[in-house]
C-alpha cells in the first residue's frame, strides 16, 4: 500500500520550481535546493508547513482518495458543482490558495465530502442528491472551504513528524538522493497518512467542526446563499443517517448536536431563494 504511492509521493515532494526546472536534473535538483534554503536547521525545524507544501500534500491524499473512488464522469455536473464551490469560496475567509480551489463529485452512493489541503474538494454524488437546493449545496461546500481556510487537514501531520520532515530537509546530505532523500519520502509519506487518517478515517476535532460550521453560515450569507441552508442540509442528512452509518458520519460529530449548534447562531431571517438557482439545480442534479 504505502509502496504504491512511492512514484508519486517523489513528485509530491518537489517544490513549483521543480518543474520549470531543468530536464534530466528532476531528481537531484529539487531536492537540495528545498536542502539549502539558507535558514538553520532548528528555525526550519520549527516553521509551519507553507501553501506549496499543503497542495502537494494535498494532492497526495486526494491521490489516495482516488484509490478507493471514481471521480464522477458527468461533465455537467462536476461543473455545476466546481461553479457554486467558487462562489462559495471566493467569498470565504480564505479566498485564494496556492494552486486555487478546484471541486469535483465522487460516483458513489455514499453520503461524504473531503477537503484536500491545498483546495481540492471532493463530494460525492450521494450527498450532492441529499441536497433539495443549490444553497444546501453551498452549505455543504462552504463546510469543506471552513476546513481549507482554518488548515484542518494540515494541522493534523503530527508535530513531532513535520520537524522530522524538516530536519531531513535541511541536512546538506539530502544532495546525494537516495539516501536521506529516501528517509524523506518515507516521512512525508508518514505526513500524508496522519492528514489522510484524519480526514477519512477519524475525523477532525468536534471543534474543528463546529467552527466548520459556523463558518459555513457566514460565507453562505456572504456569498448571497440562505444562511438556513446548512441547518435544512443537516436535516436532510439525519434523514439519511440510518440507512449510511459510515462515510460523513463516521467522522464528524452527530448530526443532531451540530444542527442544534447551527441553529443557535444562524440568522434567523432566510432570504427568499432565488427561482434561477432553484431551477439551475433541478436541471443539473434532477
Ligand atoms: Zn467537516
Amino acid at each position: 500500500m504505502k509502496r504504491r504511492n512511492s512514484k508519486w509521493l517523489t513528485l509530491a515532494l518537489l517544490p513549483p520550481l521543480a518543474f520549470s526546472g531543468c530536464a534530466g536534473g528532476l531528481a537531484l535538483a529539487p531536492v537540495a535546493s528545498i536542502a539549502v534554503t539558507g535558514a538553520t536547521k532548528a528555525a526550519q525545524a520549527s516553521r509551519p508547513i507553507s501553501e506549496s507544501e499543503e497542495y502537494y500534500l494535498g494532492r497526495a491524499v486526494a491521490a489516495r482518495i482516488f484509490s478507493q473512488y471514481t471521480l464522477s464522469r458527468n461533465t455537467r455536473l462536476n461543473h455545476y458543482v466546481n461553479e457554486v464551490g467558487q462562489t462559495v469560496a471566493r467569498k470565504s475567509n480564505r479566498p485564494q490558495t496556492f494552486r486555487g480551489y478546484h471541486f469535483g463529485v465522487l460516483d458513489t452512493d455514499e453520503l461524504n465530502a473531503f477537503a484536500c489541503p491545498g483546495g481540492l474538494i471532493l463530494i460525492t454524488r450521494g450527498l450532492v442528491q441529499t441536497c433539495e437546493s443549490e444553497d444546501q449545496l453551498a452549505a455543504v461546500l462552504a463546510h469543506e472551504v471552513a476546513h481549507i481556510a482554518h488548515r484542518d487537514g494540515v494541522n493534523s501531520v503530527s508535530k513531532a513528524r513535520w520537524s522530522e520532515v524538516l530536519t531531513a530537509m535541511g541536512t546538506q546530505a539530502v544532495r546525494q538522493y537516495g539516501g536521506v532523500a529516501g528517509n524523506l519520502i518515507s516521512l512525508f509519506e508518514g505526513s500524508i497518512d496522519d492528514v489522510f487518517k484524519t480526514m477519512v478515517v477519524n475525523g477532525y476535532s468536534r471543534e474543528a467542526e463546529f467552527a466548520a460550521d459556523q463558518e459555513a453560515v457566514v460565507t453562505l450569507q456572504k456569498a448571497g446563499y440562505d444562511p438556513q441552508a446548512l441547518s435544512q442540509v443537516l436535516e436532510k442528512m439525519m434523514a439519511r443517517q440510518k440507512d449510511n452509518a459510515g462515510g460523513i458520519f463516521k467522522t464528524h460529530p452527530p448530526t443532531s448536536v451540530r444542527l442544534a449548534k447551527v441553529k443557535t447562531t444562524a440568522p434567523c431571517a432566510s432570504p427568499p431563494t432565488a427561482n434561477n438557482r432553484r431551477q439551475r439545480f433541478k436541471e443539473e442534479v434532477g
